[in-house]
Parts: C-alpha cells; sequence; structure tokens
C-alpha cells in the first residue's frame, strides 16, 4: 500500500508537530485532533495537516463520532504524552477503534510507579532506591507526589520528619507518595527507536529538561536561597540538548537493550519505536534510571532537523517524528503493518 493512502493522526499538543512534520516528509496525509482552543496555534502551521478534527476535550477521541472519522480516514494514531494524560488508559486499552502505532499495553508500565520499578528491575539498570517507609529516610530523597503533572510540586528531603511537616501543609496522604534517593548529578534524557522490524536499537537524540524553578534556583546566591526558602517546583518549561562523552554511549545502548529485552518478556510485543530514559550521572559518573517513557517524549522537539546522533546513521535531518513514520512506510511496504500497532 502506499503512503498516501493511509493517515497518520495524532493530538495537537506535546510533539504534534514534528510528528506531522515526520509523515508529510514521508508521503503521508496527516490529521490533527484538536481542541478548539489550540486551533490559532495550530494554524500557524497549517501546511502539516490535512484534516483537522475539532474538539473541546482531548477526551473526547474516545467518542464514537472522532473515532469514526478517523476509522474513515484510514488513521494510525501516534500516542504521545497528552494521550497518556487526558485518556485513560482502560480507554486506550479496550476502546479505541483505530490503530495506535506501537504497544498501547506498555503505556500502562509508565504512568504505575511500581510496574515502572518492575520493568527497570527486570532489565537489569541501576535506578535510585526507593524507601518503601518514610520511617526508613536517612539521606537526600526526591519526594513524588500522585498524579503530579510534570514533576509539579515534587520536594526533597532528607529524613522522616520533614516529609511528614510537608505532606501536612499539602494535605496529602503518606501511602500516596513515592520516595527515592536524590541523585545529585547531570540529568541526561536518551531518546531511544527500536526498531522491530529489523531488531535494532537506536539513539535518536538526547535532552536535559529545564525545570521551573530549581533551575532557577542556581542563579540566586544561597544567602537568598536559604531566606526565601521556595517550594521547589519540577514543572518542565522547555529542553535543552545534550551530547554524551562517547565512552559513555555503549552503557547507554546497554541500558536501552536490557529495557527491550525486559518489556518483550514483561509486556508482549515490548517496545515498538520510540521510548525514552530519563536519568542522572553522580558523582562517580555512575549512571542511575529514575524514569522512562513507553512513547515519544517532547525532548525530541529539539531535533525536527535531526540530531548529531541521527546525523551518524542517516544522510538526511530525521526526527523521532520521521523515524516513526519511515518505519510504518517500510512496515507498509514490506506487508509487516500488524507488527507496529496494538
Ligand atoms: P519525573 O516526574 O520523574 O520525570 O521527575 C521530574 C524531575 O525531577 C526530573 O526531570 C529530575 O530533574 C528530577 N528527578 C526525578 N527523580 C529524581 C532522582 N531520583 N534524582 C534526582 N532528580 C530526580
Amino acid at each position: 500500500m502506499e503512503s498516501s493512502k493511509v493517515t497518520i493522526a495524532t493530538l495537537g499538543s506535546h510533539s504534534a508537530l514534528q510528528i506531522l512534520k515526520g509523515a508529510k516528509d514521508e508521503g503521508f496525509k496527516t490529521a490533527l485532533v484538536c481542541l478548539k482552543s489550540r486551533l490559532k496555534l495550530y494554524s500557524r502551521f497549517k501546511k502539516l495537516t490535512d484534516e483537522i478534527v475539532l474538539v473541546e476535550s482531548f477526551s473526547e477521541i474516545m467518542s464514537q463520532e472522532v473515532q469514526e472519522k478517523l476509522s474513515n480516514l484510514n488513521a494510525i494514531l501516534i500516542p504521545h504524552g497528552s494521550l497518556v494524560e487526558y485518556v485513560s488508559l482502560e480507554q486506550i486499552e479496550n476502546n479505541f477503534k483505530i490503530p495506535i502505532f506501537g504497544n498501547k499495553y506498555i503505556l500502562r508500565w509508565e504512568s504505575d510507579r511500581n510496574l515502572k520499578e518492575k520493568l527497570l528491575r527486570e532489565a537489569g539498570v541501576r535506578t535510585p532506591k526507593v524507601y518503601s517507609s518514610v520511617d526508613e529516610v536517612d539521606s537526600t530523597v526526591i519526594v513524588k507526589l500522585p498524579g503530579a503533572k510534570g514533576g509539579k510540586g515534587y520536594f526533597l528531603a532528607t529524613n522522616p520528619k520533614e516529609i511528614r511537616e510537608k505532606l501536612r501543609i499539602l494535605n496529602i496522604r503518606e501511602e500516596d507518595i513515592f520516595v527515592q534517593e536524590y541523585i545529585l548529578g547531570t540529568t541526561a534524557y536518551v531518546h531511544f527507536f527500536y526498531s522491530p522490524l529489523s531488531d535494532e536499537l537506536e539513539i535518536i537524540s538526547m535532552d536535559r529538561r529545564y525545570e521551573t524553578n530549581v533551575d532557577g534556583l542556581g542563579k540566586i546566591p544561597a544567602k537568598l536561597q536559604l531566606q526565601s526558602n521556595p517550594d521547589l517546583s519540577y514543572l518542565v518549561v522547555g529542553n535543552i540538548p545534550i551530547v554524551l562523552r562517547e565512552s559513555l554511549l555503549e552503557e547507554i545502548f546497554e541500558i536501552g537493550e536490557g529495557l527491550v529485552r525486559a518489556s518483550k518478556e514483561l509486556v508482549p510485543p515490548g517496545f515498538i519505536g520510540p521510548f525514552c530514559i530519563e536519568g542522572a550521572y553522580n558523582g562517580e559518573g555512575k549512571f542511575y534510571v529514575f524514569e522512562f517513557s513507553a512513547r515519544i517524549v517532547a525532548g525530541t522537539n529539539l531535533y525536527v532537523n535531526g540530531s548529531p546522533y541521527t546525523w551518524l546513521l542517516y544522510d538526511e535531518p530525521m526526527s523521532m517524528g520521521k523515524r516513526i513514520a519511515r518505519e510504518i512506510k517500510r512496515a507498509m511496504e514490506e506487508r509487516r503493518v500488524k507488527e507496529l500497532i496494538t
């Protein structure tokens, strides 16, 4: 089948522009499920979109009307962070009529902290210590709140008393928090692409996040930091590029391969296409993985025109969005699309 007969669809948010651009570059038709409130924004990039499906809220993607519209367009939906955030996992797993690129069942594993830990352990990667009880806290920890959007409201503490005081102020129950060893070091978020068609793992790109207001804190002197004692927030506002020392790459590939292996065992068919690890190098240069995402992450938006890593593999600009479209195109040529969708 030709790529022009298939529509690549996504929700208008997160990494949509790059996904649409990549799909267009590979000859697909594109559709955007767009909030009425964001129509003005996406109209500024109208050449990227063939069809706009207007909705009041993203949860409307589950309505029969929207599903039928997308189905008539022969659409494959590319999931990203906003799908996971605004549509329930039950709906995604059970009620989606149109094919989703990737393994939709693994999205649950990135949302549920216990499942996430299980997959990381199975992959054999180094992770920060997790404290099952606040009473055990004896070093600097990061306290992650339930349902925190993009790290908003996470806080640091060094002992049980501090944690309990803070929880009392925030009116949050102790059993709802996730307490993890804080890795003091340099963060690096690696964007992988696993191709089930060629059984190959690629590093597409890497980023660091700019998180307000923790990233602003270092710009004021220690005395003022102590005086103002601000409520920290890890809310992401943007992304910054990074490349790793070449000698660190092999370990990163091994971590990615461990995750691919573990995902195949625990959530078959495992990762399909993009996934990301979030971690930090501590003072000794040891890398600790504290999160993974099982789909495209917004840090890839830095590289719409390709990254240093894709430039080594492709003699053309290659973004994550385009890499996804390229995989679908190849699968269509080889009649293997079923291997890429769930
Ligand atoms: P997350 O919601 O897990 O992606 O975390 C949001 C941000 O909190 C990350 O981008 C890091 O800056 C920081 N963070 C999360 N977990 C840790 C950790 N264990 N050690 C150090 N920083 C962390």
